[in-house]
């Protein structure tokens, strides 16, 4: 039979990063089984638009590169796989557990079982209903609905015995069925409840496999009770790990923010969307701009390869040793006795040095096309972007090298891309290193010799430089600070020679010429002895 697995996401509106996690999983694991990965929408208890909530699931989904066979905008045999279009399905498979005595009409109040519930409590044993308002006939419901009561439909779950799962993550798990409810399987207005829904789902999909979060363990048994009452065989299942907050074993959370800033790795990706967001006009205050959700590594310019290794990692293993995978051999490799039972920290770190390796594979001409987008929504290229340009692109990306982890980090460089006049600078850097004695009469001469310059490459203007600094007399801090804040308004950036080259010769004179003006030329002489 072949492998089927799915997941079941409920249209929230964002897609959190333990959730694609196990995404991840089911999708691997069918991949590498070369079955089918199935996307159903748990939507029953949806108030609000589901399109809306759903599109950034599918959009995140697809951008990972984790496709799906059956389910939303693909369709499949088993249309639909919106749990809100299936309520014909779920009812008949109410009709037959009350048919077949697994499930029964109750009428009790929701006072009456939490008065129960509550003498429970007060004599310490476990509750278990005591079905007092159970028509076991047509003549009892019609007796209750006379009173004024509603009915709800209950499973009418074993009370003693024990149920084996054994899952495939971890192993034989014992469930006393004592400890079970008769769970409400349908309201009194005629809708079903989630686990009904679910279980019946899992079957008619044909689901071989259900890979889900661990917090659904404790719901496997009413629904392998549920399935087993309408005489089908129940899925194997495997529990995942939850992926943690960073440093603990509790569940990662996109409520929590707050606290997770204080980690200083998590306050530092954040700082890195944020920056890019900020440039690019997103929402970077937005409670879904946060590194908890995946859209956060789309907006800012991850690498789909990059999370998906990393996430991978979430939880599994291959040996003690492997850690970076291309997708291809994650779904060769992938299986679920590697998977671990203890919870897994998201590090934000790690990812980060995961985006970086992947980063060093990505060949130039694709980093372009990666960056692009970044420098048009900045504003600063043209929506055509000319083969001079691009090489100019290409050029920054090369000389930015690791400096540029993401490909929003592009926009750290505005000085190769924004008008001479429109050059933001560093105040700070500014004071220290142009509003000096004597530097207004350095520029003034460097420029001199920079418009001389031939060729105009970065090897040949560090020669010349360099010459030039010495027969001055003048130290190598002393040219080379101001030069790098007069062209590029600030102090910090990748190899200055470089940054000329790439910047050219009328740029690069201009810019002097405009921070000698802007700022050099108030100074008073003579030159600091230092830099
Ligand atoms: N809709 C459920 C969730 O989002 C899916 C549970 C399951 O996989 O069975 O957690």
């Amino acid at each position: 039979m072949s492998v089927r697995t799915r997941f079941a996401p409920s249209p929230t509106g964002y897609l959190h990063i333990g959730g694609v996690r196990t995404a991840l999983f089911c999708w691997l694991f069918a991949r590498r089984h070369g079955g089918q990965f199935i996307l159903r929408i748990d939507d029953t208890d949806q108030q609000r638009n589901v399109e809306e909530a759903l599109q950034p699931i599918l959009d995140g989904l697809r951008w990972l590169g984790i496709d799906w066979d059956e389910g939303p905008e693909v369709g499949g045999p088993h249309a639909p796989y919106f749990q809100s279009q299936r309520l014909p399905i779920y009812q008949e498979a109410v009709r037959r557990l009350l048919k077949s005595g697994h499930a029964y009409w109750d009428f009790a109040t929701p006072e009456e079982i939490q008065a129960e519930r509550e003498a429970a409590q007060a004599e310490k044993r476990p509750f278990v209903y005591s079905r007092r308002f159970m028509a076991e006939t047509e003549a009892d419901a019609a007796r209750f609905r006379a009173q004024g009561r509603q009915g709800v439909v209950r499973l009418k779950m074993p009370r003693e015995g024990k149920l084996v799962i054994n899952d495939l993550i971890r192993g034989p798990v014992e469930f006393e069925w004592s400890q079970e409810q008769d769970h409400v399987i349908q309201r009194s207005d005629g809708t079903v409840l989630y686990h009904l829904a679910s279980a019946v789902d899992d079957h008619e999909f044909g689901i071989t496999h259900v890979i889900r979060a661990e917090e659904h363990l404790s719901n496997t048994p009413r629904q392998v009770f549920i399935l087993q009452s309408l005489g089908y065989e129940a899925p194997q299942f495997a529990h995942l790990p939850v992926v943690a907050e960073p440093g603990s074993k509790v569940k990662l959370s996109k409520r929590k923010l707050d606290k997770y800033l204080k980690n200083r790795d998590f306050a530092e990706l954040m700082e890195l969307g944020q920056k890019i967001a900020q440039k690019i006009g997103h929402a970077a205050s937005s409670e879904l701009f946060n590194p908890v959700i995946v859209d956060f590594y789309k907006v800012v310019g991850f690498l789909p390869d990059a999370i998906v290794n990393y996430l991978a990692l979430l939880g599994w293993s291959l040996d003690d040793k492997t850690e970076h995978f291309t997708r291809e051999e994650l779904v060769r490799v992938f299986s679920l006795d590697r998977v671990n039972k203890a919870p897994a920290s998201f590090d934000p770190k790690k990812l980060l040095a995961f985006q970086q390796r992947h980063m060093r594979e990505v060949p130039i001409s694709q980093k372009v096309e990666m960056v692009i987008p970044y420098l048009r929504r900045a504003g600063w290229i043209p929506g055509e972007v000319s083969a001079d340009l691009r090489g100019k692109i290409a050029r920054v990306v090369e000389a930015a090298g690791d400096r540029l982890r993401v490909a929003g980090e592009i926009l750290n460089y505005p000085e190769f891309f924004v008008a001479d006049e429109d050059l933001p600078y560093d105040e700070k850097d500014v004071a220290k290193r142009l509003q000096q004695p004597g530097v207004a009469e350095i520029l003034q001469r460097l420029e001199g010799v920079l418009r001389e310059a031939e060729p105009f490459t970065a090897s040949h203007l560090e020669t010349l430089i360099h010459q030039w600094t010495e027969r001055e007399q003048l130290s190598l801090g002393q040219v080379v600070h101001p030069l790098r804040v007069a062209v590029t308004g600030r102090s910090v950036g990748f190899g200055l020679f470089d940054t000329l080259a790439i910047l050219g010769r009328d740029t690069v004179c201009r810019r002097l010429q405009l921070a000698r003006e802007k700022f050099a030329a108030s100074a008073a002489k003579p030159a600091p002895e230092s830099a």
